[in-house]
């Protein structure tokens, strides 16, 4: 059970009991079958019918059990698994591989249809001199407070992906441009909010935000590709900024390549 609802799914006990029971009650229809049929003399009442229930009853739940059991934990481990190698051991987002994929297939499903969304792509402000400051085990402290200060500042069904160095992304699905801009200035407040004292000194923290909406149909190179302009015209302008991309969303592919 899981909050208050049997949970059915590979991992779930719920499952386990209830295949355990079919299993049982298929075993005891199997046991009176073969108890009441005979070359012979065709369909009969069996011989033994009270040892057609009992004799399953007391092998079949144990040994479904078990079975199930063992089935439900390789799927949870299997989960585990599956959770790990898309996740970045540092920061806990999505790892790049992970993250791509995720906004690949949700852009590929859009297929065919209008839809709105937007990709940030976020890079930590003049980072190499927090690590060559206070070393690079503070940097990691650093880089971890800023994707909590991310992921603190987004929605629950908003993305977080770990580029890869000081460099992230958040993808933010059925988002017009004027709530990406909100969300991307909420990322850009939260991590200048952000307290890091390392060696007991506050170090400011800030990052530089490159967005890019669409409402026609895109991939995530082509929003990346975007989006990272504009990252570095956020920083070219000073850093702590924010730029944006709205062509894809104001107009098809087919005319921006006119
Ligand atoms: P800019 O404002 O132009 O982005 O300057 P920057 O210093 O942030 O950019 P630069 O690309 O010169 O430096 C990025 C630094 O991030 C260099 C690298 O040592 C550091 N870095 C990358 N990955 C990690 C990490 O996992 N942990 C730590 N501590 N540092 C990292
Ligand atoms: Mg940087
Ligand atoms: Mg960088």
């Amino acid at each position: 059970m899981f909050n208050g609802r049997p949970d059915f799914s590979p991992r779930g006990r719920a499952r386990v009991f209830l295949l355990t029971s079919i299993g049982t009650l298929v075993c005891i229809a199997v046991a009176f079958a073969f108890d009441s049929y005979s070359f012979e003399e065709g369909w009969r009442w069996g011989g033994n019918p009270i040892n057609n229930v009992i004799i399953p009853l007391v092998l079949a739940p144990p040994l479904f059990f078990v079975l199930l059991s063992k089935l439900r934990e390789l799927a949870i481990a299997h989960q585990e698994l599956l959770l790990i190698s898309a996740t970045d051991s540092l920061t806990s987002c999505f790892n790049r591989r992970a993250f791509t994929a995720l906004v690949d297939g949700y852009l590929e499903k859009l297929e065919g249809r209008e839809r709105e969304g937007a990709l940030l792509v976020i890079d930590v402000d003049h980072f190499k001199s927090v690590n060559d400051t206070y070393g690079h085990d503070r940097g990691d402290e650093a880089l971890k407070l800023i994707a909590d200060g991310i992921k603190g500042a987004v929605r629950d069904t908003d993305i977080v992906g770990r580029m890869g160095g000081e460099e992230f992304s958040v993808f933010l699905p059925a988002t017009p441009p004027g709530l990406m801009k909100l969300v991307a200035e909420r990322i850009r407040l939260a991590v200048t909010e952000l307290e890091f004292v390392p060696e007991g000194k506050p170090h400011a923290l800030s990052v530089s935000v490159g967005g890019a909406a669409f409402r026609f149909k895109t991939t995530f190179a082509d929003l990346y590709r975007r989006a990272d302009k504009r990252l570095y015209e956020a920083k070219r302008n000073g850093r702590n900024q924010l730029e944006f991309d709205l062509s894809l969303y104001e107009r098809p592919p087919a005319a921006l390549a006119s």
